[in-house]
Formats: structure tokens, sequence, C-alpha cells
């Protein structure tokens, strides 16, 4: 994992915050190496001028990104090229689908711990066992249970990440 591609990077994630902490917090993760994927819903209710600053932050950065249309709306996704273009076959299906594929193949494009997503097909929302985990909050997925291998091994870097972009909001401009 690299502080040093974070902090490179600083001008660029600023500038993302300002348009949306989850982007700039999930574009940290995959400069990390700690997320090959990322799905932002909003694209739509962003307006031109905050779309144009994503693209040319996105370009810096060397993140590649596309934007895709589902049949309710459009999503920003990017990561991986291998996992933008996997994306490609999912984007016919509604965003919220249940459809076991889509769920299944959704969570590799966006990275998610296998287990997890298996977990999330069966149980859905509804994960008595995890709800109350700490820093569950920083996570994008449900893990599977209180001590997911997977998860935990993921926690470091996602904590890292997260404090570097919590203080870059709150810093002084
Ligand atoms: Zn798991």
């Amino acid at each position: 994992m690299s502080h040093d591609l974070l902090e490179n990077n600083k001008e660029e994630l600023f500038k993302l915050i300002e348009i949306d902490s989850d982007l700039a917090y999930a574009a940290g993760l995959f400069l990390s190496g700690a997320k090959r994927g990322y799905r932002h819903e909003g694209w739509d209710d962003l307006s031109d001028e905050e779309k144009n600053i994503i693209r040319k932050t996105m370009g810096k950065m060397g993140i590649k990104w596309m934007v895709y249309s589902h049949p309710e709306r459009n999503v920003l996704l990017f990561g991986e090229m291998e996992n933008v273009e996997a994306y490609r076959k999912l984007a016919k299906f509604p965003i919220s689908s249940t459809d076991t594929s889509y769920v299944k193949r959704m969570g590799e494009v966006l990275d998610y711990p296998p287990c997890c997503t298996e977990s999330f097909i069966v149980r859905g929302y509804n994960n008595p066992e995890t709800e109350f985990l700490q820093d569950f909050s920083i996570l994008f997925h449900f893990p599977c249970r209180t001590h997911c291998e997977r998860t935990d091994a993921l926690m470091p870097a996602y904590r890292m990440v997260w404090k570097f972009i919590s203080q870059l909001n709150f810093q002084e401009r």
C-alpha cells in the first residue's frame, strides 16, 4: 500500500472531496491498491462543471473510468480496465438488481471479498452478526461475519486511506 501515491495526488483528491467525499475515498483506495473497482451512482446529479472536474482529475491520477447507462440512470465506474470492461455486460440490469449472477459479478467488478458477496446473496442487508462491527462504516461491502479474514486483511489499508481523506477534508484551504 502506498501513502506516497496519495500524497502525490493530494490536489486531485481535494477536488474530488468537494464533489463527493466517498468518490475521493474510493479513488484513494484505488491508488493505494486496496480496491480495484468503484461505482458512483450519482453521475446524473452532478453539474457539467463537476463532471469536467472528475474527467480531469481521473486523467491526472491515471485512473481509468467510464460512464455506463443502466435502465434507470447513468453511473460512473472507475478502476482496473479489466473490471471496467466486465461491467459492460452488467449495465443492462437495473442498479439494484437482486439477480444472483448480477450480484456475484458486480461483487467481482467492485472488488468485494467473494465470501461476503455470497453471504450478501443469501442474507441481503440483514446480517445481525456484523451490524455493530467496528469501522463497519468505512467499508463498501457487507462483511460476511465478525471475523471475515478477507475483510480483516483489507482494514489496515482502508483505515489508512480513510484517515488521509478525512484529514484532507478538514484541512484549511
Ligand atoms: Zn467475508
